[in-house]
């Protein structure tokens, strides 16, 4: 029995060397000092009207908190751009693809809410497309797809949330299923219509892209770089089409904060959910917030427009207020800072927010491998699971 002790290291050894990839890649992401919060809402823009007053309620709720710096939460707007013209489309007999940019007057009173909020601080737009699908999949789609159709030729300014899930995927043509690939001119295209279409509307370069859906590819990557994107929000990994299922689907990479895209566009991870319509509570918000600080990572919390609009809105405004205030009582330290300012801090390693000393790096790596899927169990059944412990004591 004791003899057999001695393939206790080896078995660790080939624990380690299976995930040695994984590992180090946990690694090298970076570790924060501080807890850090953003809250990033995504489908706000071109659609709509309603929206106004439900900006306007979520810019006065994020005025009355603070972080311990000062700084109002600021609430990350993956912002559309425009919006199918579903009366002028119905006037070409649907023959032709007409929209309605943000800055059109039918929109006034959304972006006026929108520039509101920008002006306070409390809102950071964010590009997350010209639309919320791909034009020319929708215009397709609707002449075998009733419901599509009826969408094009229903309500002037339609919500894009109403389309089969798969149109809603803005850079793969999902007409049919799978998916097709969009050629590199329609994309390169596309990118600089859209980039030029923020610049035009907030005064400033996009420099966050939130792709719709989730779904992008490294033609996009290099599109939008080529326009000053710099940084991409992922949910971890990379979606790259629709599948038979009408799935979102890619190769499973897994994307940790501060790596690298093509161009150098630098990824950053939004995987902690806070949809309060879905039944999210702040008490939800907080153990993602407790998590991702355990590991030394900012916590983007997702969270959709639908969730502020119609009979749910009062609710998430409550869930919101609760869970800033709560967050703020439970981490003194705790800081509010926009995604474009999270992803400038990873890519220049600063120093003020960036942990260099090995200890807390250690505490973070130790905490950051227990949530690899498999390794903890693995750790468990070969005992690796001590020694991590004693490191784990060691860096407390
Ligand atoms: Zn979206």
């Amino acid at each position: 029995m004791w003899a057999l002790l001695w393939l206790l290291p080896l078995a660790w050894a080939l624990v380690l060397a299976g995930y040695a990839k994984r590992l180090i890649a946990l690694w090298r992401e970076p570790a924060w000092r501080c807890p850090v919060l953003v809250i990033e809402s995504d489908d706000w823009g071109a659609g709509v009207l309603p929206q106004a007053a439900a900006l306007d309620a979520l810019r006065a709720l994020l005025g009355r908190h603070r972080d311990h710096t000062g700084r109002c939460p600021v609430m990350a707007l993956g912002i559309v751009l425009a919006i199918a013209d579903t009366g002028a489309i119905r006037a070409a007999a649907g023959r032709e693809y007409l929209y309605i940019a943000l800055d059109d007057a039918r929109l006034t009173p959304v972006l006026a809410a929108l520039r509101a909020g920008i002006t306070e601080g409390v809102f950071a737009p964010q590009l997350h497309g010209m639309e919320h699908y791909w034009p020319a999949a929708v215009m397709a789609a609707a002449q075998t797809d009733k419901r599509v159709a009826a969408w094009l030729a229903g309500d002037a300014l339609p919500r894009t949330e109403d389309l089969p899930a798969p149109l809603q995927s803005r850079w793969t043509a999902a007409a049919v299923l799978p998916s097709l690939p969009l050629s590199i001119p329609e994309i390169n295209a596309a990118a600089a219509d859209e980039t030029a279409a923020f610049q035009r509307i907030f005064g400033i370069t996009a420099q966050v892209a939130v792709p719709p859906t989730f779904v992008w590819s490294d033609a996009v990557e290099r599109a939008w770089a080529a326009h000053g994107v710099r940084c991409i929000v992922t949910p971890g990994t990379r979606h790259e089409y629709r599948d038979a299922q009408g799935r979102p689907a890619g190769d499973g990479r897994n994307i940790l904060n501060g790596e690298r895209g093509q161009d150098d566009v630098l990824y950053v991870v939004r995987d902690q959910y806070f949809e309060p319509a879905l039944g999210h509570r702040a008490e939800q918000g907080l153990a993602a917030l407790a998590q991702q600080t355990a590991c030394a990572r900012p916590t983007l919390l997702e969270t959709h427009r639908f969730n502020f609009l119609g009979e749910s809105a009062d609710a998430a405004l409550h869930e919101v207020d609760r869970l800033l205030g709560k967050a703020c009582a439970a981490y003194p330290a705790l800081r509010f800072l926009p995604t474009q300012e999270i992803a400038a801090a990873m890519a220049r390693r600063d120093a003020e927010l960036i942990e260099t000393g090995l200890h807390p790096r250690l505490r973070a790596w130790l905490a950051r491998i227990h949530t690899v899927p498999r390794f903890a169990k693995l750790a468990r059944l070969t005992g690796l699971a001590l020694p991590l412990w004693l490191l784990t004591k060691w860096t407390a």
